[in-house]
């Protein structure tokens, strides 16, 4: 059996505009999916969190993490836009969820109103 690796990617922090690193791998798993990072000609892999902080904790990541190209400016704009729809969107679900409840408000006091009317023929 063939073990394929995959590439570490470090996330893009928008509002520091650096790269830091991530955890690849859920808590205290075991067995991952080996991944390997860039930062060396030769492929370093890792397969648990505990290989990947001691891999990071090298100077040689460190560095390589330091000055790794930025996005382009078209990049960070789409990420900035992404973040602003994301925002959008979580205020249109607030939004109606207030709007839902009102409804409900509304239609439970026309249900009300219409039995008194109902019981006062
Ligand atoms: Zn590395």
């Amino acid at each position: 059996m063939e073990i394929v690796l995959t590439q570490y990617n470090p996330i893009f922090d928008d509002d520091l505009d650096i790269y830091t690193d991530k955890l690849p791998f859920t808590p205290n798993s075991r067995y991952n999916t080996p991944q390997w990072c860039p930062c060396r000609p030769n492929k370093v892999s890792f397969n648990t969190n505990t290989l990947f902080k001691k891999h990071i904790a090298s100077l040689t990541h460190k560095e390589w993490l330091k000055y790794l190209d930025q996005p382009s400016p078209k990049d960070k704009e789409i990420r900035s836009l992404k973040k602003e729809i994301i925002k959008k969107d979580i205020e249109l679900v607030r939004i109606m969820l207030k709007f839902n409840k009102l409804k409900l408000y509304v239609e439970t006091d026309t249900y009300n109103l219409l039995q008194k009317q109902v019981i006062y023929k």
